[in-house]
């Protein structure tokens, strides 16, 4: 099978084609960062504006750079929510037009069970698994008993942690997206220069907040500032980052020893991160789990993670109807009830 996925639910207009639900033979990226970074972050309506203008000819390219026709494809996947929802309505017009036009199936894609599925284009793991959601906008604990099944095991209370890291890298003033220059920065600084807090919430707890370390780091920059000293960026960048990686790493061998699973996959643009990739896999190899995550550049928005997580649904014969709208807070544990139309 070949599936057309397409993705716009943020910065990132994306169209790619894989094969069986595994092979990626092209996943083609528009990136808006730059656009963004003069206002420090994602404007949503210079945002849309940039996907209509960018969506025919990625797709374009995508197709091109597999070596189909759009005569070829078998099924269109479109991320139809969370998101930016004049953002996300793009990307369904566009999908909706090719499915309509060409009548194939189309199936509308939750964005994080998107980020998940990166995993399984990397060789994959078999559910089940216990998966660390770590974007943006989410940071999540989820338990994924079979394909398509999320339970929530955890999630933030407050500040997603990539937000955490826009947020920090904002205060110390490096440029939008914070998270890879934090990380950068933080190989060349001591983490036990300056020690910030942990929030391991309640004993047992599976559930996380970044906010107070994020206003721990704003005050001590603050406060170095008063004495008439400044910090070193490097020195704060490391302690921050052992901080989060520290609290998401156990936080997930937590969750596999109460779910008793042996996988875990990582997910999100902050499963780049080298000092949580590091630690995790340490980690595992000491508690005898294993832990993947994405290869870099599978791990911020995509599309070929889009049609990698509708390929469950497309061998099952679960599609969506032409009537599929753009959900801005779509529920991860709503998407896997469809409303899909099974065709048998
Ligand atoms: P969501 O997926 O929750 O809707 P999003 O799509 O905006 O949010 P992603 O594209 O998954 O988010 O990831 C972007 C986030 O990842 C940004 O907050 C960015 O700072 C962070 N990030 C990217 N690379 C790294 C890194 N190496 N270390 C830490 N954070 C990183
Ligand atoms: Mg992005
Ligand atoms: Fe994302």
């Amino acid at each position: 099978s070949l599936i057309l996925g397409i993705e716009t639910s943020c910065d990132e207009t994306s169209a790619a084609v894989i094969r069986d639900g595994h092979e990626v033979l092209s996943n083609i990226i528009s990136s808006q960062v730059e656009i963004h970074q003069k206002f420090g972050g994602v404007v949503p309506e210079v945002a849309s504006r940039r996907h209509v203008k960018n969506i025919t000819f990625v797709m374009e390219e995508a197709l091109e750079k597999a070596g189909v026709e759009l005569d070829d494809l078998s099924a269109v996947a479109v991320t139809y929510g969370p998101g930016l929802v004049g953002a996300l309505l793009v990307g369904v017009a566009a999908g909706k037009a090719v499915a309509y036009a060409k009548s194939i199936p189309l199936i509308g894609v939750h964005h994080i069970a998107g980020h998940i599925y990166a995993n399984f284009l990397a060789g994959g793991m078999e559910p089940p698994l216990v998966a660390l959601v770590v974007s943006g906008g989410h940071t999540e604990l989820i338990y994924m008993a079979e394909h398509g099944k999320f339970q929530f095991l955890g999630r933030t209370r407050d500040d997603a942690a990539g937000e955490a890291y826009d947020k920090v890298a904002r205060s110390m003033g490096l440029p939008y997206p914070g998270g890879p220059v934090i990380d950068k920065l933080a190989h060349e600084g001591n983490p036990n220069a300056i020690l910030f807090p942990r929030a391991w919430l309640e004993e047992g707890s599976l559930d996380f907040s970044f906010s107070g370390l994020k206003s721990a780091v704003i005050n001590a920059l603050h406060n170095a500032e008063q004495r008439g000293e400044k910090l070193e960026p490097a020195d704060v960048a490391a302690g921050f980052q052992e901080s989060v990686v520290d609290v998401l790493v156990e936080k997930t061998v937590l969750a596999v020893r109460q779910t008793g699973v042996s996988n875990v996959v990582v997910a999100g643009g902050v499963a780049a991160n080298r000092g949580l990739r590091t630690k995790l896999q340490e980690r595992a190899a000491k508690e005898g789990f294993t832990a993947m995550c994405p290869p870099l550049s599978l791990c911020t928005d995509n599309a070929a993670m889009i049609a990698a997580a509708a390929y469950p649904f497309y061998e099952k014969g679960w599609f969506h109807n032409l009537d599929l709208n753009a959900h801005a807070s779509l529920p991860l544990t709503k998407w896997e009830e469809g409303p899909f139309v099974i065709l048998s």
